[in-house]
């Protein structure tokens, strides 16, 4: 069959479509790019940002007219979306064949088969409350068959450690569509990495809605977020060890030391704050207080050499008053973050702020705030990679840059603008030729912007 897969969403539904496409593929289905000549169109998304499942609704539109016009075809949605309206799905679109909670993605083919042969398929995961089947169920058996030499051509691969979510914020659906927080073994992890090394990858992420809560109970003992990262750290030809996402309140000092001392992994810390101000991180649920936030970045600053850190704002949260604002610019201030993620909030479906506050905070307010808030983190950010020039970083090259064939002056005759990552996330733009790509590079860095470093090639490492 000719399967049309589009992604919508977060860095886990990324990693969970190409799980899917190995699983096809290792089925004997054909991964095809485009949905106009596809037998199966399947929907992957994400139900955090409205947006995502408009696109999907419009989508869903667009294939039940083209079923009611008599195109034979199978349509699926997947993820996230899937798991949060169920069978609603279906009763709003007949058009769907096939439902699928994030959790049964391996699932899809025999899915496939029972839609073809005209009937719904519907897959979702386990009541989340039923802690004992959630452990039970097979979290990782997708995690487990993937094909290493199947991801993409890149040095760089996702790995998550993780499922789901206990921390409940109150603006999230994740716990509800994601499923309790449930820990991969350790040795499923290392045997995944170890297989990705050898397929070529030298930098691996590791996934979690909050991965360093990462906790494996197993054979008698238990594995910190800390032990994991000893343990992959071992690993010949990992070169970079990174992890995303962390959250505040589980973030120990054994984690920090582990990443000061093991010497491939990364100095990038990504830690949402989502507010400054103490009064709305309580109506967020997060957990912590704005002194425990200061107290984990002054920590980190102090522990690991050179961190760089990444942060996440929301604005316009119910009740945020200008206050609460300037407590937050006052914190991208004090964090120095080499760049914050800063989105406006909006009440999701099923959430608790949705149900317990007013959405209260006018557009135009949270226009103004998230253009604040942008305005002073271009000025951190420019000081940030500023703070670079003169230097020279190590840089893993992703490829032509996005602006390759837009720049002013062209780059000498076989060379064209690259694109990498430093061990700290930095984004490096730098001419040379594209050979170069997933290799290791040296950059002497000559200029800086809010967002990125340019510089020139050194010498290859
Ligand atoms: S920690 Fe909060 S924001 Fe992150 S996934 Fe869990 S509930 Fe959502």
């Amino acid at each position: 069959m000719d399967v049309y897969l589009e992604t919508m969403g977060c860095q886990m539904n990324r990693l969970d479509s190409e799980l899917v496409v190995a699983r096809l593929r290792a089925a004997g289905h054909e991964i095809v790019a485009s949905s106009a000549d596809a037998d199966a169109v399947l929907y992957n998304t994400c139900s955090v940002r409205m947006h995502a499942e408009q696109k999907v609704f419009s989508r869903l539109g667009a294939d039940a007219q083209r079923k009611a016009a008599g195109r034979k075809l199978i349509v699926g949605v997947l993820g996230c979306m899937a798991q949060r309206l169920g069978r609603q799905l279906r009763k709003r679109y007949p058009c769907v064949d096939i439902v699928c909670g994030p959790g049964q993605l391996a699932r899809l083919p025999q899915m496939l088969a029972f839609a073809a042969d005209g009937q719904p398929a519907i897959a979702l995961d386990v009541d989340r409350n039923d802690r004992a089947a959630a452990e039970d169920e097979n979290i990782d058996w997708i995690d487990l068959v993937r094909d290493a030499d199947r991801t993409t051509s890149s040095a760089q691969a996702f790995v998550r450690v993780m499922r789901g979510c206990d921390r409940f914020c109150t603006y999230c659906i994740v716990p509800f569509v994601r499923g309790a927080e449930v820990s991969r073994p350790g040795d499923h992890i290392e045997q995944e990495v170890r297989r990705l090394v050898e397929a070529g990858k030298s930098e691996i992420t590791l996934l979690g809605q909050t991965v360093n809560r990462y906790r494996h109970e197993g054979d008698g003992r238990s594995t910190r977020f800390s032990d994991l990262l000893a343990r992959l750290s071992d690993i010949d030809g990992l070169r970079r060890l990174r992890f995303v996402t962390s959250h505040p309140t589980d973030f120990t000092d054994d984690i920090l030391q582990a990443m000061a001392e093991l010497p491939n992994v990364c100095e990038y810390l990504h830690c949402p704050a989502q507010s400054g101000s103490d009064a709305v991180l309580k109506r967020m649920n997060r957990g912590y207080s704005r002194g425990d936030y200061d107290d984990l970045i002054d920590r980190a600053r102090a522990i690991v050499p050179g961190v760089s850190i990444a942060g996440d704002f929301i604005v316009g949260f119910p009740g945020e008053t200008d206050a609460d604002q300037q407590a937050s610019a006052d914190l991208l201030r004090r964090c120095g973050y080499k760049n914050a993620f800063i989105f406006k909030y909006s009440p999701r479906p099923g959430t608790p702020a949705a149900k317990r506050f007013d959405d209260d905070i006018d557009e135009q307010t949270k226009k103004r705030r998230h253009a604040e808030l942008l305005g002073v983190q271009d000025e951190i950010g420019l000081a940030h990679h500023r703070s670079y020039v003169g230097r020279q970083v190590e840089v893993l090259v992703e490829g032509p840059s996005k602006r390759a064939d837009k720049q002013p002056t062209p780059p000498p005759a076989g060379q064209t603008q690259l694109q990498g990552r430093t061990r700290g996330d930095h984004i490096v733009v730098f001419d040379g030729p594209e050979t170069l790509a997933s290799q290791y590079v040296h950059v002497d860095v000559t200029n800086a912007t809010a967002l990125a470093m340019m510089g020139r090639l050194k010498a290859e490492s």
